[in-house]
Order: C-alpha cells, then sequence, then structure tokens
C-alpha cells in the first residue's frame, strides 16, 4: 500500500490517516491522510505566497495551464469515474459523466481567463479619466461535498485559478481520492506549487477553523448541507470574507395537464434518481395535475421499477447504494413517516441489505409529511396532486429553501409565467437536468449565495477596483 499524501506546495506523506470505505461492498478502500490545525495554517502561508506569484502570471498563461489540466482530466476520464464511484456508489456512467462535466468547468474557465475585463467610463469633470478594473480576492479556500467529487472540486478552483487565486481544498472525508487525483493532474499539467492545495481531513472543523480565522483566506465557496453553510456563514463574518455558499434543496417539479406523458415521466424519472437521488437539485416533491395524475402515476412507477439497481461498477446499473448509513437512515425514516401518516406505497419501499434501497414511488401524500418539508437524499418520489396553476406555485413556492424547481407543459405562455413566479436560482422548464458549466448555477433563501459556473463564477474571485485619474 503507498503511503497516503496529501498536496501544499509539495505532496507531504501523511502522520496520521483515516479509513475510506467504499459503500458498494462496506469494504475498507485505502486510507486518507488526516490533516488538521498544522497543516492548514502551513497551507495558507504557502497559499499566501503563492499568490503573490499567481496573480502576476499571465493570463493568457494561465489559460493554458488551464487548458492542460482539462485534457489530462479528459484522458483519465475512465479512470476519475471508477474512483467516484468506488468512493460514493454513483453508478459508473454518471462517473464518467461526472468527469467530463467537471472538466467542462476546466475548459470555460481556460477561456475566461483571458476575459477579465475592465471599464473606462466618462466622469461629470473635466479632465479626469475614470477605471474599472477587476483583480483577483486572494487566496480561496473550498469545501466540497461527497455527491459530486470531481465536479464540484473544478467549479470552485478552475474559476480561482483562472482569475489569479490560489486555491486550497478540503474534501468531504467519503471522497479525498478523487479529488487528490485532479490535483496530482494539476500538478502534471504545470500547475505552480502551492497554485492547487488538498487538505483532507476527517474532522473538517480542524482544518476549516483555521481557514475561517485567518485573514489572508480572503474568499470561501462552500458546497454543502444548509446546516453547515450557516454555521460558515457566522465564522466568515470575523474577517469579512467573500463566500458562496450552494447549500441544500427542497425541489418541486409541476407536471401539468397537457404534458407529453412520456416524455415528462423520462424527465422526471432523470432529475429524480440519478446519483440515487443524492443531487442537490433532485426533485424531492412532484406535484401532477388532476386529469393526468392516475396516467402519469401508472407510467412513472412502471419506469421506476424497470431502474436496474446494483454494482454501481456495471454498465447496466442505474441506481447504487447510498453513500452511508446516515443516508439510509433518513430515507427509511422519510417513507416511515409518510406510510404512517397515510401514504401509499406504488413500488419499492424496501432496504435490500447493505446501502441499498429499492427506488420508491409514494402516492396519497399530505403536507404534514416529513417528506414534503425536508431534502431526502434519497431513491424515493413522492407524488402529490394539485387543481390550479396558483396552487402549484403556492406549493413550489412554500418552503425557505430556493435552489431548483421544475415544471412540464406544452404551453409557452404558462412556462414562462411559472418560470417568474417560482421563488428558485434556476428552473427546468421540460428540463429535468439543467446543469452545465457555462450556465449560473446557484440558490436563494436558504439554499445559498452566489453563483457557479458560466461569466457569472469568475466574478465570485475577482474584485473590483475603482481608479480616478485626473489629468495635469
Ligand atoms: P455536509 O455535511 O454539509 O458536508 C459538506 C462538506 O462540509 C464536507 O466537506 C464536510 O466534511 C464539511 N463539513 C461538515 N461539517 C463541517 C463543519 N462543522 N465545519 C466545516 N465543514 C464541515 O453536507 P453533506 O450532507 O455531506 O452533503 C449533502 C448536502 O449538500 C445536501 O444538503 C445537498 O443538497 C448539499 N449540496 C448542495 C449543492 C449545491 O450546489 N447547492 C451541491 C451538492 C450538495 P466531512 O465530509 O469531512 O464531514
Amino acid at each position: 500500500m503507498t503511503t497516503p499524501r496529501y498536496l501544499t506546495d509539495d505532496w507531504h506523506d501523511a502522520e496520521r490517516t483515516f479509513a475510506v470505505t467504499s459503500p458498494a461492498t462496506g469494504e475498507v478502500m485505502g486510507h486518507a491522510a488526516d490533516c488538521g490545525g498544522a497543516e492548514a495554517k502551513a497551507a495558507v502561508d504557502i497559499a499566501w505566497e503563492a499568490f503573490e506569484h499567481w496573480r502576476a502570471v499571465n493570463p493568457f498563461e494561465r489559460a493554458a495551464t488551464l487548458r492542460r489540466w482539462h485534457g489530462l482530466i479528459m484522458a483519465a476520464q475512465d479512470e476519475l469515474g471508477r474512483s467516484m464511484t468506488m468512493e460514493m456508489g454513483k453508478p459508473i456512467r454518471e462517473g464518467r459523466g461526472e468527469a467530463a462535466y467537471a472538466a467542462g468547468f476546466v475548459e470555460w474557465y481556460a477561456e475566461e481567463a483571458k476575459r477579465v475585463y475592465g471599464t473606462w467610463f466618462p466622469s461629470h469633470l473635466q479632465g479626469k479619466r475614470l477605471l474599472a478594473m477587476k483583480q483577483p480576492v486572494g487566496p480561496a479556500f473550498a469545501i466540497t461535498p461527497w455527491n459530486f467529487p470531481a465536479a464540484m472540486l473544478t467549479r470552485k478552483a478552475a474559476p480561482a485559478l483562472a482569475a489569479g487565486c490560489p486555491m486550497i481544498v478540503k474534501p468531504a472525508k467519503q471522497t479525498p481520492f478523487t479529488a487528490l487525483r485532479l490535483a496530482e493532474l494539476w500538478v502534471e499539467a504545470g500547475g505552480p506549487p502551492g497554485t492547487l492545495q488538498v487538505l483532507t481531513a476527517s474532522k473538517p472543523a480542524s482544518v476549516t477553523g483555521v481557514m475561517m480565522a485567518d485573514p489572508r483566506i480572503r474568499k470561501v465557496s462552500f458546497t454543502g448541507s444548509t446546516e453547515v453553510g450557516k454555521l460558515l456563514y457566522e465564522q466568515s463574518a470575523t474577517t469579512v470574507k467573500r463566500l458562496s455558499l450552494e447549500l441544500g434543496g427542497h425541489a418541486p417539479y409541476l407536471v401539468f395537464d397537457d404534458a407529453e406523458l412520456d416524455e415528462a415521466v423520462s424527465q422526471v424519472l432523470a432529475c429524480k434518481f440519478r446519483n440515487a437521488g443524492q443531487t442537490c437539485v433532485c426533485t424531492n416533491r412532484i406535484y401532477v395535475q388532476d386529469g393526468i395524475f392516475e396516467a402519469f402515476a401508472e407510467r412513472f412507477a412502471a419506469a421506476v421499477d424497470a431502474l436496474e439497481m446494483g454494482d454501481p461498477l456495471a454498465d447496466g446499473t442505474d441506481i447504487g447504494p447510498l453513500v452511508d448509513g446516515a443516508g439510509l437512515a433518513k430515507v427509511l425514516e422519510h417513507v416511515d413517516d409518510a406510510v404512517a401518516k397515510g401514504a401509499t406505497v406504488v413500488t419499492g419501499g424496501r432496504a435490500t441489505g447493505g446501502r441499498y434501497y429499492r427506488p420508491t414511488v409514494l402516492t396519497g401524500v399530505t403536507d404534514d409529511m416529513a417528506i414534503m418539508h425536508e431534502e431526502t437524499f434519497g431513491p424515493v418520489a413522492p407524488l402529490a396532486r394539485f387543481s390550479t396553476e396558483a396552487e402549484a406555485i403556492a406549493a413550489a413556492n412554500d418552503t425557505p429553501f430556493g435552489l431548483a424547481a421544475y415544471l412540464y407543459t406544452r404551453d409557452l405562455a404558462r412556462a414562462i409565467r411559472v418560470s417568474e413566479a417560482l421563488e428558485y436560482g434556476l428552473v427546468g422548464v421540460n428540463d429535468g437536468v439543467p446543469s452545465a458549466p457555462y450556465a449560473p448555477f446557484g440558490g436563494v433563501k436558504e439554499s445559498g449565495i452566489g453563483r457557479e459556473g458560466g461569466p457569472w463564477g469568475i466574478e465570485e474571485y475577482l474584485e473590483v477596483k475603482y481608479v480616478s485619474l485626473k489629468l495635469g
């Protein structure tokens, strides 16, 4: 076995380690470095030094390094896909897809590095020239979740590096190896020492505490639960850090009477069951209009029943295991609560051993059930009825969360009207999988602050500086 390592300005052998378990087999698949406060402090010193150099590197050169990184990630697509599948259990097809999606952010921001434009603008005073320029915000710190081990890292690191900010990443404890492999590829691409650092840890607060308290960390980007996001929001106040928070959701899917049924079924299916429902933008509650409720429920349940559950490394698998015992426990709790309050299990509704839970459809759900208020983060689809558009919009917005919402209709006016009325950061119209590296991603209300992706994503790592020039 090779000694577990972590990356700062160079690779270091771990003094302490923790075990990483495969959710599919329950077996220990390896050990990762267990970094703490001392490693975090050293990483900030290194990032601060690297910033002086990296910010001064010509943006075309930064772009070229990112382009090489993109090429290496794509060349390692299968390997990275496999690594994610083994660490967190997503089906291998999705693992490979995520590797390409992750590379997509790197490619996009390689281009954006060259397009950080300033503006000359007029003054009301004669003889003055005014300039707004953009500069890198400074050393950045990212905390990433286990459900997208590669894409959440590149969605943060690529715009930071393109803008001239060194990035320190603390990946989730379930998925350290994918993060370390991406860091290796950055080094191979010619990324200078200290520009991308990866500190794996079993006790996140020992690393994040140092980062949040140090004034040299100018920007923090977090993807994870709303609970931890709120904690980091509070901690960032001490040194007034720039903050991006991509937090939990509770996505509604509104299926209107005029939907093309088979297409609606396949979009809702893709939206709900990818990654076994462990995606922050997975729909968590599906509202179907009265006129098509029975027909939709029947076809949807048949499609869910046909999903192949099993070994996530097998090519035909649609549904793998849940990430851990806590994830499975939450699914059991939500289904038990719904059934106790009168819901009917149309298909699924049972754990099948290990961390596997059969994809499930519930009908007869009511607002008092936990599943209609909280993110399940598992393969359970509750179907509720609605009569009018106004009723559906009110139900969709009746939540403290506001990340993603979806609707299916063939009526263009309704599509626009409902999209405008939904209090969400992103809306999929007849589209159950809308995320893309070049599109803005982020939530409103308790789902977060800021946007990642596209031209919006790099702005999070840039400050605007105003220069006023009085001609002599
Ligand atoms: P989580 O517990 O908040 O963990 C996310 C990250 O935060 C991990 O790296 C974790 O480290 C770290 N962390 C945990 N406790 C911490 C603390 N006290 N201080 C600092 N860092 C801490 O979230 P999760 O349950 O693993 O992930 C699922 C959640 O993420 C869901 O709510 C989902 O909706 C959300 N999510 C949101 C988006 C989005 O873009 N909006 C995308 C994906 C997921 P450890 O792993 O070591 O505990």
